[in-house]
């Protein structure tokens, strides 16, 4: 941050030795200075690289390696933070950061997350904060609600997607009749073998179903991956055949986790389908949207959330395509007694007479202290109201249709997946190139991600299809405009003409 005069704000460094906290007029300075700070940030167009080109323990080298044992000026601290530490910040509020799967923050919701730290309340209680979990439970309603998601469904806010579908699949652990985990543990009740249960997901499922599972000791093993069709979503017949392979083997199948939206390709797998057979085998369906979820609410994507209501357990990330800051992930569940059942111990120091009359949210999950979430997605979702919420997530849907349409029609770039929701898979294959191999394909491929990403301009990533080394370029950023679609589009082409005249 700008250096300014030595002002009456910046202490003496005995103060440092006095108890309390930093005064108000030193904190309301700040507080501007930091503010003004941020607008100019997010507005630009000063924009340093996208991905940052610090090397490996480059910051770590320029920290001191032990604390101050006295206190510093704030205004030394803010000057650090702008040398020492914005060079080795990637840019994921950057309009041209098209990688993983992009999104933002919003102004909103950075209002909202400033509130919520300097409140600081932990929502682990209801009355630790009426307001924490009351507005929880009417953001989720809403939430649910755009959704198209019935009112049996409730919610939870957790920080991360991958944490709701651990919770999710406890529950439906809890839920297998014959075993009692929360009792027995998993060595089961002695002298009896216990089931070995399976869960199902696609070769394609984000990779936090299997680490869900890992974590709560299944292991790996007990996930069945299912293979996908030439879309790349699961194969619902294939699913079908598995479980009853299993259960001629033995296996105890008790889940199946589906994806609206993968990671990958933004592919949806058949929930309907899906649903039938869960339904049949009385399997616990969890969806996972934490992606694609949110587009489910334009008209033309509705399909999205075909069969979406027949979950058991749904989860949604906010933080993913809602432009609600890291972290936010909701889960949506119709057996909320499951879940809490999975999962609530109620210590003598956490008991409180209106237990029975209200939401407790440490009741279902691992954790007991929460922060106060559900500010930043009321401030998002009354901000920029629904409508303005699917005007934005369709124009991002629009410009992945009209980059793919630009790949279609080049000569030196091919599309590697259909584009359902924002995030584009393609690959250089120039025609003007003898490339036969893949290996050599692979290789060009891999120098045009590198080189690209180094010059800083945007910052994109890849991900494996078929084998096949795939450039994935994802517009989920509440600031990317077709501008910077089309700067990234020349910029790829540029990179890609300098490659192969060397
Ligand atoms: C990003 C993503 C996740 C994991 O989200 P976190 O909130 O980072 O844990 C899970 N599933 C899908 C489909 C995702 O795209």
């Amino acid at each position: 941050m700008a250096r300014r005069e030595k002002d009456a704000t910046d202490r003496p460094v005995e103060a440092a030795r006095e108890i309390g906290d930093m005064s108000g007029e030193e904190f309301r300075r700040f507080g501007h200075e930091v503010a003004d700070w941020l607008a100019d940030y997010l507005a630009g167009p000063a924009r340093p690289p996208v991905m940052s080109r610090v090397s490996p323990g480059e910051i770590k080298s320029l920290l001191p390696a032990s604390p101050p044992s006295e206190g510093e000026q704030m205004r030394a601290i803010l000057e650090d933070f702008d040398k020492l530490i914005m060079p080795g910040v990637t840019h994921w509020n950057n309009p041209s950061f098209f990688a993983y799967i992009a999104n933002s923050s919003s102004g909103p919701g950075i209002l909202g997350e400033m509130l919520s730290a300097a409140l600081n309340v932990n929502a682990m209680l209801w009355r630790t904060s009426p307001s924490a979990t009351e507005l929880e439970e009417v953001t989720l309603d809403w939430l649910r609600q755009m959704l198209l998601l019935p009112d049996d469904f409730s919610g939870v806010i957790y920080d991360t997607a991958s944490i709701a579908t651990l919770c999710a699949i406890a529950a439906a652990r809890e839920a297998v009749e014959e075993i009692n985990v929360r009792e027995d543990g998993l060595a089961g009740v002695a002298g009896q073998a216990a089931p070995r249960l399976r869960l199902y997901t696609s070769e394609h499922a984000h990779s936090s179903v299997e680490k869900g599972a890992i974590t709560l000791g299944l292991g790996k093993s007990s996930v069945r991956l299912i293979p996908a069709d030439s879309e790349f979503r699961m194969d619902a017949g294939l699913l079908a055949r598995a479980i009853e392979e299993d259960r001629e083997r033995g296996f105890r199948p008790f889940s199946v986790v589906a994806t609206t939206g993968t990671t990958s390709t933004g592919a949806i797998d058949p929930v309907d389908r899906i649903a039938d057979i869960a339904e049949r085998e009385n399997l616990w369906l969890h969806v996972d949207a934490a992606y694609g979820g949110p587009a489910g609410m334009l008209p033309e994507k509705r399909h999205i959330l075909d069969g979406v209501s027949r979950a058991d357990s749904i989860v949604v990330n906010p933080h993913k395509w809602l432009f609600v800051p890291v972290d936010l992930s909701a889960l949506f569940c119709r057996k909320m007694d499951v879940l809490k059942e999975a999962f609530s111990l109620v210590p003598e120091y956490l008991r409180t007479a209106e237990a029975s009359r209200v939401n407790n949210f440490m009741d279902y999950g691992p954790q007991l202290g929460r922060r106060f979430r559900a500010i930043k997605l009321w401030f998002v979702l009354r901000y920029f109201g629904v409508e303005g919420i699917k005007a934005r997530i369709g124009h991002h849907i629009e410009l992945a249709r009209e980059l793919s349409r630009w790949i279609d029609l080049s000569d030196d770039f091919e599309r590697m997946a259909p584009t359902e929701l924002a995030i584009v898979c393609f690959r250089a294959r120039p025609l003007a190139l003898p490339y036969s191999d893949e290996g050599a394909l692979d290789s060009l491929n891999q120098r045009l991600l590198d080189e690209v990403n180094r010059r800083g301009k945007l910052f994109f990533s890849h991900t494996r299809l078929n084998g096949r080394l795939t450039l994935r370029l994802v517009i989920g950023n509440i600031h990317t405009t077709r501008d910077h679609v089309r700067l990234a589009w020349d910029e790829l082409n540029e990179v890609l003409k300098e490659i192969m005249r060397v």
